[in-house]
């Protein structure tokens, strides 16, 4: 089975090579020719863990293969999977689909013979129905179908998520794309996990409403978080209290700077929008919006109140910048709503980040100063900040720590460390919730 991936970032270069560890003869298309020639080369664009491995291995075996000629790729392909970025429109917070309807002309222009044209980008609900309108139109009497087939995967264990993944939901209406989808997706079959099949709509649907549930879930415990720290309850015991119920689930019930990364922020504001354009609502995930934007802003206070009151003057350790551990990616992530404001009020910072350092750069301000050990990055630092949970930062030698600060404070956003032993090193030590 030909199949071609438009689109080869974090979503369309994993599920690209996973397809072709399950068989198929896959081909990644991108515009930006630096990364298809570094791909051509055998170089890894991202930071996702076994992702070389795979590729490699695939590409050994004729499986896998890069390109920008999109053209040929198409012509050649049974299923054509969309899997370019979906950003947040400037101005209006909706997804800008630019990229989706751009690719889906192309596509209309090279098509040869049947081939199911399938969404895997988060895309608003409508768009699998637009795209077929714009192949139609180009392209009146080519034989087609469109699906829509979000991805689940998260960054840092995108591979595994992929190959063994809760569900696999498939918009699709009609039988012979049916069979092509289930055909490509057979590997996963043997491990039972199910496949939900729905019309195109529902599957849009499915994504948003996911990212919005799993966002909720974060902004309601990081609420309950700042209600312990005034009533003395500590929010671990509290979320591990909730998580034992069944109905609740202890998953994405751990406190921090707010989310951030690619997905739940653009993807709660396009819900809203949706709902809007659509005459109803959604306030819930509106509320959920403001609650981590506010988090943010709490923590910035945070540090600053672990400072005595002011960062004027301050050295400022930071560990970790990407939003989440086993990434180098940097969209949307709290260090760039967070250092910023540390900058302007006179801290000077010192970052460290085992793989986002390049992607952070552009994003962070100019004085940020970084450092490849996390020793010399604490190095004078009268604040250190753990800003992201890596497993380096999880065993820090904390004696050796001290001892190289110039102060005792210990911020730590992730909650890694316990307060009792921290306050017990001597550090004066300051969680979130606890
Ligand atoms: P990304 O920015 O890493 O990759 C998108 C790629 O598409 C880029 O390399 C870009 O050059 C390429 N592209 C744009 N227009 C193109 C065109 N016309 N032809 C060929 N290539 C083109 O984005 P991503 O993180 O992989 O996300 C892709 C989609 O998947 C988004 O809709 C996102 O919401 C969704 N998604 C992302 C994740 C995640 O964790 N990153 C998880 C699930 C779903």
């Amino acid at each position: 089975m030909n199949v071609v991936m438009i689109g080869s970032g974090y979503v369309g270069l994993v599920s690209g090579a996973c397809f072709a560890e399950f068989g198929a003869c896959v081909t990644c298309v991108d515009v930006d020719q630096t990364k298809i020639e570094r791909l051509k080369a055998g170089e890894i664009p991202i930071y996702e863990p076994g992702l070389d491995d795979l590729v490699a291995r695939n590409v050994r075996n004729d499986r896998l293969g890069f390109t920008t000629d999109l053209g040929t790729a198409v012509a050649a392909a049974d299923l054509v999977f969309i899997a370019v970025g979906t950003p947040t429109r400037r101005g209006d917070g909706y997804a800008d689909l630019q990229y989706v309807y751009a690719a889906a002309r192309e596509i209309a222009g090279s098509l040869n013979g049947y081939t199911v044209i399938v969404d895997k980008s988060t895309v608003p609900v409508g768009t699998a129905r637009q795209v077929e309108r714009i192949v139609r139109e180009t392209r009146p009497e080519a034989d087609f179908d469109v699906a829509s087939n979000p991805e689940f995967l998260r960054e840092g264990a995108a591979i595994n998520d992929f190959m063994r993944p809760d569900r696999v939901v498939l918009g699709v209406e009609s039988e012979r794309a049916e069979r092509l989808l289930r055909e490509l997706y057979r590997p996963i079959n043997l491990i039972e996990a199910p496949i939900l099949v729905t019309n195109l709509e529902s599957a849009e649907l499915v994504k948003y409403a996911s990212n919005a549930f799993l966002a909720t879930k974060i902004s309601f415990i990081n609420e309950i978080a700042n209600l312990c720290e005034q009533v003395g309850a500590d929010v671990h015991a509290v979320s591990r209290g909730m998580g034992m119920d069944k109905r609740i689930g202890s998953k994405f019930l751990h406190p921090g700077p707010g989310y951030g990364g690619s997905c739940f922020p653009k993807d709660t504001t396009a819900l809203i929008r949706i709902a809007q354009e659509h005459g109803t609502s959604c306030r819930i995930v509106e509320s959920v919006v403001e609650v981590n934007a506010a988090q943010k802003a709490r923590m910035v206070k945070k540090i600053r109140s672990a400072l005595g009151g002011s960062e004027a003057g301050k050295t400022i350790a930071i560990l970790g910048l990407t939003f989440k551990p086993e990434t180098d990616d940097m969209r949307d992530s709290p260090s760039i709503a967070i250092i910023p404001n540390l900058v302007d009020k006179g801290a000077s910072v010192r970052a460290h980040d085992p793989q986002g350092e390049e992607e952070a750069r552009p994003l962070l301000p100019e004085s940020v100063s970084y450092y490849h050990d996390v020793y010399d990055t604490v190095t004078g630092a009268d604040a250190v900040v753990l800003m992201t949970e890596w497993n380096e930062y999880r065993g820090l030698n904390l004696d050796r720590v001290l001892e190289l600060m110039k102060g005792e404070v210990f911020v730590d956003l992730r909650n890694v460390y316990e307060p009792g032993a921290m306050e017990g090193k001597g550090f004066a030590y300051a969680g979130v919730g606890r």
